[in-house]
């Protein structure tokens, strides 16, 4: 039996005064939950939800995180930073990343390596464009992204989490509908399965995608939907704790 997982991914919003109301919202509101949530927040904001959240079940993450260990490299954030602001859990392929900052599937195994190699869970996204799937390439699209990663992850693919994003879901209010999103999730796993049919059982599964109050129960009934990487609904304690009652 899996645990449902419930992640906000907040992008680039927020600010020092912003993120302690929604914070203590959070917190408020997670006690006793069934279902694990966690905030990926930005970078700079990763010490105020360790101060704030420290007490509570909520976990935090990053968005994501440089595939280089250290060093010359302006800019960007090391797994083992993250780490220091006890992370658990680094969203690494977010199809914002993919497409705005050109970061490959090949990059994206590394930097999931990266977060396993820190002690961290990486979050890894995969996902089909509208094009895409209107030419019938779901399946070998997603096959590829996530096979990328179980090829550098090898035997620690019970460590990892899944979440499957149709990008043309992610912030536009239109959701794939639960049996859509199912039908993938079931060849996700089938894939996890061929690659190790023990920790496929366990390996948790996200959707994403406008992810809301109203439609988050009937996607995550779904037998192979364990919970949601939350973006829009996750900047409102009322919505994302909503989602959550839903996961339990
Ligand atoms: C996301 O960015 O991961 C996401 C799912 O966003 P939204 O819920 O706003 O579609």
């Amino acid at each position: 039996m899996r645990r449902k997982l419930v992640v906000g991914n907040w992008k680039m919003n927020g600010n020092r005064a912003a993120n302690a109301s929604l914070l203590a919202g959070i917190v408020a509101g997670a006690n006793g939950s069934n279902a694990s949530c966690a905030v990926c927040a930005p970078a700079p904001y990763l010490a105020q939800c360790q101060d704030a959240l420290s007490a509570s079940p909520v976990a935090w993450g990053a968005q994501d995180v440089s595939a280089q260990p250290g060093g010359a490299f302006t800019g960007e954030v090391a797994a083992a930073m993250l780490a220091d602001f006890a992370c658990k859990y680094v969203i690494v392929g977010h199809s914002e990343r993919r497409a705005y900052h050109g970061e490959s599937s090949e990059l994206v195994a590394k930097k999931a390596v990266a977060v396993l190699d820190a002690g961290m869970t990486p979050i890894v996204c995969v996902g089909e464009t509208l094009a895409e799937r209107e030419a019938g390439q779901t399946a070998a699209v997603v096959s590829s992204q996530l096979g990328a990663v179980l090829d550098l992850v090898g035997e620690r693919v019970a460590q990892i989490v899944v979440a499957y994003e149709p990008v043309w879901a992610i912030g536009t209010g239109k959701t794939a509908t639960p049996a859509m999103a199912q039908e993938v999730h079931a060849q996700l796993r089938a894939q996890l399965m061929a690659k190790n049919a023990v920790a496929a059982e366990t390996v948790q599964i996200l959707y994403g995608g406008s992810m809301k109050p109203d439609n988050a129960l009937e996607l995550m009934a779904q037998p192979d939907i364990d919970g949601g990487l939350i973006g829009g609904a996750a900047l409102k304690a009322a919505d994302f704790l909503a989602i959550l009652n839903a996961a339990n």
